[in-house]
């Protein structure tokens, strides 16, 4: 009887309370703000340096310079949040949401506008006098 009521307890308890777990698909859950999902970039911010690509740990981001992309294949991050660190910009992010899964990967890639500078023009040496330089007498 002592090791019943213990049980009987919690099974009122149970009965009475919200469940712990969701009706996922039909309730969508609330993620945390500090949720590590997937890197988000403000492609206006980025000037194409690579410094992200290059921190990347198991290489999911591509810089094409030449190309002006950025692209990423989330199923290839690890939601380390290095790129987020290295960049200089500080135009990628980690927000919450999460790569949905899928048969095939595939790679989410933006175009950047950002247009180097153009190198500074040479100063233009001074025009020789016609004719030549006169010798000194
Ligand atoms: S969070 Fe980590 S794994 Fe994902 S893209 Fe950034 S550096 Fe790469
Ligand atoms: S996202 Fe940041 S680190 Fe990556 S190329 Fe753009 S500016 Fe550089």
């Amino acid at each position: 009887m002592g090791q019943i009521l213990p049980f009987t307890k919690q099974v009122l308890k149970n009965l009475f309370s919200e469940p712990a777990t969701t009706q996922y698909p039909f309730v969508q859950r609330e993620y945390p703000e500090r949720t590590r999902g997937h890197v988000d970039i403000n492609k206006d911010q980025c000037i194409l340096c690579g410094m992200c690509m290059r921190s990347c740990p198991p290489g999911a981001i591509t810089v094409d310079r030449a190309g002006k992309t950025w692209t990423i294949n989330r199923f290839d991050c690890i939601q380390c949040g290095y790129c987020t660190e290295k960049c200089p910009k500080k135009c990628l992010s980690i927000t919450p949401g999460y790569q949905e899964p899928g048969p095939e990967k595939y790679t989410y890639s933006v175009e950047v506008p950002y247009e180097p500078p153009k190198p500074a023009a040479k100063p233009v040496a001074a025009a020789a006098p016609a004719g030549g330089v006169k010798p000194e007498a």
